[in-house]
């Protein structure tokens, strides 16, 4: 038979992912002997069992709790449901990594009409008794069966009120006897029927209750956010209860070894006497900091610090506890390694390292490389946050803090911007005519789209703050207000947008910039002395470029040379090539672009110094670049000199049913050579440049983008070869350039080895290989994944996590191929993956040399690609 149901004592540390994390440390404190109420857990496979059963307990999981409260009985000398000595337990849940949204803890389970006289005669306490029975009645309401929390509250305070009590303290058993009958009640009114009064039935209702609660909204939603897989189920932990609420000899608290907010060592903790649960964090009476203890009971304190130093030096990390005193003596109810800002975690990780307590490579495995993030972006001061309500929610896009006076269009935005304001940029939904708008921008809020939509993409690579998504706001069809929650924002009042949670404040929140200390370079620099795999960046611009180099960006892996194109000088020139009738007018047109090209990449070339950078020839559809609407296209028509008519025709023309599949890519170069001979060219001559000009030795990589078929390829690749050439062999100066290939079409990948035969290098294009591999347009794919999720046919976005059984098997199928044809061949990735760390650790599990990501993403892969290189060791 299957174990489904461990004794806290048969159990310990390394069985967390079979008991959750609770459980596990729960049984590891009791197995170092420390002061911990006895108990059971059932485990996470009987949560998996119980979904796979039709959401049912089978009787072998039913007999193994019952056996297990019988141990338990004896363990502690008390019965279930007993009248004088009843067992009393709470039930918690717990998974592997602590998770927001599971079930909340019940306490005081096992407590009935008789029974609370009873405990009460037996403690000689009644009011506590009954305290602790409308505790239980109010928490088995709101957690278990989920009736409305508000309500019990209400009755809570109106008797309170009526008697003219201002503290829970105040009242006397008989008012809590009162309260119980009032709570009593309630719950009829609510369910129907009345409150349980067996122990048994309770307790098989409450364990029921924590699995349902695996597969909430909430939880599948963070599930979804933390790359939690949606196997793993929850445990539950059922434990003999220890009471902080007995009188002022009891207490409890919660506690971490040190200060999760700066790391600074050192208890950090606060407490409450005469009190249960979480009445701590619930903010119902002020808790007492923890130094005070020592005064209020010095044996219990002396044992609580000499506890918590075993407990770090015994996990080797920060440690979160929860304890209970109950008459004096001190119990733990909980450990474990404690959430911590990206501050606290570095200076905490590097800490240890001083301290000698742990090595550099567990130091590294400690900090969440996302977590870097927060340190590179403004942040909103936390007190005016936490004041400011929050009146919307979209998708966390870019993460970071921006406050502002809200704008409409990207004019309007730049404008703003050069009267010196703060501005946010408010859109349906973005498109690269915007990107000076975005630029602009403090953050960019939008209403469609989704974590890879236009704005998502450009707002993360430019690390300004982005939530998309967001259905809460309608935007006035004039442009000029939005409407969320019933209120109205006009062009130029202040919101604020947190990046990091989505949220909206229609205030203009304080912000404070982002400050890197010390600590965070030293230990960059240990992940640096492990990784194997190279990191590059992302990057359009000389700023941008300079920006990731500093967060130590060791090349460029993606230049994206179309955004260079919209910039108002430039964009008219591109239209003149666009609309140009034959190929002497389009060449002319071309020529006049390379000044702003080869300046371009001059710059960066400039600021790379010697790093690598690899450049994509054109790749959009031609129509992005011209107007849509009738009067922005007659406008450009007079600019242009040409009539409404034929401007239109173009546009016309240009129209396509499905441009993502469209004439894009290397098609523009089969179909205009002279496009890839005027990119090729500013590319080298920019490079000549620059080596006559420096003296740095310029390492420019070609890149071809979306080919499927080797011919194509090799069609752009000798126009390319030809012109590169010629100006090197006219200028006498050496340049070492390679030529290769964007592998983002299947075919692509099915064809590596004759690509291969073409190519170079290989850069993995992942954004458009997952559109094309699921067949999932990636503009429109937002409007349905929610379905998928909800459904539980997909756990994440694919377009943020690399799906590594369909998606990454072309990829690694493509690194066979591509490696086994041209031995050596330089393998790495540029699409949105490259900055997520369970991609990263993909692309070291299947060689790649490097992976390339926006620019404040680059510390993140730096350290997911350290925590690969020691995981796979
Ligand atoms: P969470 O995961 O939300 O912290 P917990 O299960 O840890 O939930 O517990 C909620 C509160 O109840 C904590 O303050 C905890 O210490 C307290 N608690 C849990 N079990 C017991 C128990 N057996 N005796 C006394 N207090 C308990
Ligand atoms: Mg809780
Ligand atoms: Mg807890």
């Amino acid at each position: 038979m299957n174990k489904f149901v461990y004794m806290f004592n048969e159990a310990d540390k390394s069985m967390k992912n079979l008991l959750g994390g609770k459980g596990a440390n729960l049984a590891e404190m009791l197995k170092l002997g420390l002061p911990i109420p006895q108990g059971f857990t059932v485990s996470t496979d009987a949560c998996t069992k119980y979904y796979d059963d039709g959401e049912k307990f089978t009787e072998d999981v039913l007999a193994q709790i019952e056996d297990a409260i019988t141990q338990l009985e004896v363990l502690e000398g008390k019965k279930f449901g007993d009248n004088s000595k009843p067992l009393l337990v709470s039930v918690r849940s717990g998974a592997r990594v602590s998770m927001p949204g599971m079930m909340d803890t019940v306490l005081n389970l096992g407590l009935n009409d008789v029974v609370v006289e009873g405990f009460g005669k037996a403690t000689n306490n009644m009011r506590f008794a009954y305290d602790s029975y409308r505790r239980f009645i109010q928490m088995f309401a709101d957690v278990v069966k989920g009736l409305p929390k508000q309500q019990f509250e209400r009755v809570l305070d109106e008797i309170k009120e009526s008697k003219g009590y201002d503290n829970d303290l105040d009242m006397s058993a008989d008012d809590l006897k009162e309260v119980v009958e009032a709570f009593k009640a309630l719950y009829v009114k609510h369910e129907g029927s009345s409150f349980p009064q067996k122990a048994r039935e309770q307790l098989l209702a409450a364990v029921e209750a924590v699995f349902g609660s695996w597969n909430n909204e909430r939880a599948v939603i963070y599930r979804r956010m933390n790359d939690i897989p949606g196997r793993w189920g929850t445990a539950v932990n059922v434990q003999a209860m220890v009471y902080g609420n007995m009188g002022d000899t009891s207490g409890t608290g919660v506690a971490f070894t040190r200060n999760p907010s700066t790391g600074e060592p050192g208890i950090y903790g606060e407490y409450l006497i005469n009190a249960q649960g979480e009445d701590v964090v619930a903010g119902i009476r002020t808790p007492l900091p923890i130094a005070h203890l020592e005064q209020d009971m010095p044996e219990a304190y002396s044992e609580f610090m000499r506890i918590a130093n075993v407990l770090e030096d015994h996990y080797k990390d920060m440690q979160d506890m929860e304890f209970t005193i109950e008459d004096k003596k001190l119990y733990f109810l909980q450990t474990r390694n404690g959430k911590r800002t990206a501050q606290a975690a570095l200076r905490i990780a590097t800490d240890l390292v001083a301290e000698g307590k742990i090595t550099k490579e567990k130091a590294l495995m400690m900090v969440e490389p996302k977590q870097l993030d927060q340190l590179l972006h403004p942040m909103f001061d936390s007190k005016a946050l936490s004041e400011a309500p929050v009146s919307g929610k979209g998708l966390p896009a870019s993460p970071g803090a921006a406050a502002g006076q809200v704008y409409f269009t990207a004019s309007t935005a730049v404008e703003a911007k050069k009267r010196g304001e703060r501005v946010v940029l408010v859109r349906l939904e973005t498109s690269p005519e915007d990107i000076e708008g975005m630029d602009a921008a403090q953050g960019i809020l939008t209403a469609r789209g989704g974590m890879t939509s236009h704005a998502a993409v450009v707002a993360r690579g430019m690390g300004t703050c982005c939530v998309c998504g967001c259905n809460d706001i309608k935007i006035a069809a004039d442009e000029k207000s939005f409407t969320i929650a019933g209120k109205t924002i006009k062009e130029g009042e202040f919101i604020s947008l947190d990046g990091t949670a989505g949220n909206i404040y229609l205030e203009d929140v304080k912000t404070v910039d982002a400050s890197i200390s010390g600590e965070f370079e030293l230990f960059m620099s240990w992940a640096d002395e492990v990784r194997t795999l190279k990191v590059r960046t992302n990057a359009d611009s000389p700023k941008d470029v300079i920006n990731a180099i500093s967060f130590g960006a060791e090349g460029v892996g993606l230049c994206r040379t179309e955004h260079m194109f919209f910039e108002e000088t430039r964009i008219s020139k591109m239209r003149q090539m666009i609309v140009a009738k034959t190929v002497e007018e389009r060449v002319e047109a071309l020529e006049a672009l390379v000044p702003y090209q080869k300046a371009d990449f001059k710059g960066m070339y400039e600021a790379l110094e010697e790093r690598p950078m690899t450049v994509r020839l054109l790749d959009p559809p031609l129509h992005e670049f011209l107007p849509h609407s009738k009067a922005d296209i007659k406008a450009l028509a007079i600019e242009m000199g040409i009539t409404y008519e034929e401007l239109q025709g173009t546009v016309d023309s240009l129209h396509e049913f499905n441009p993502m599949l469209g004439h894009r890519g290397c098609r523009l170069a089969v179909t205009y050579p002279e496009i890839a001979r005027m990119q090729a060219r500013s590319i080298i001559e920019a490079a000549i440049e620059v080596k006559k000009e420096k003296g740095f030795n310029i390492i420019p990589e070609i890149m071809i983008p979306l080919a499927g078929e080797v011919k194509e390829l090799k069609y752009v690749k000798d126009i390319v070869i030809e012109t590169v050439d010629a100006i090197i062999a006219a200028s006498g100066i050496e340049i070492n350039y390679s030529v290769g290939t964007m592998i983002e079409i299947p075919r692509a990948a099915l064809t590596a080895d004759l690509i291969a035969a073409e190519a170079e290098f290989f850069s993995f294009g992942t954004n458009d290989l997952t559109q094309m591999t699921f067949g999932f347009s990636r503009d429109d794919a937002g409007s349905f994944l929610d379905d998928y999720y909800a459904k539980g046919i997909l756990e994440s976005d694919p377009f943020a996590k690399l799906d590594q059984t369909g998606v990454g098997q072309l990829v690694q199928m493509a690194c066979e191929k591509g490696r086994a044809a041209r031995p050596g061949i330089k393998l790495g990735i540029c699409g949105e993956h490259g900055g997520d760390p369970s991609s990263i650790d993909f692309c070291h599990r299947i060689g790649l040399n490097y992976v390339s990501c926006s620019p404040f993403r680059v510390p993140i892969a730096r350290l997911a690609a350290a925590q690969s290189a020691i995981k796979n060791k």
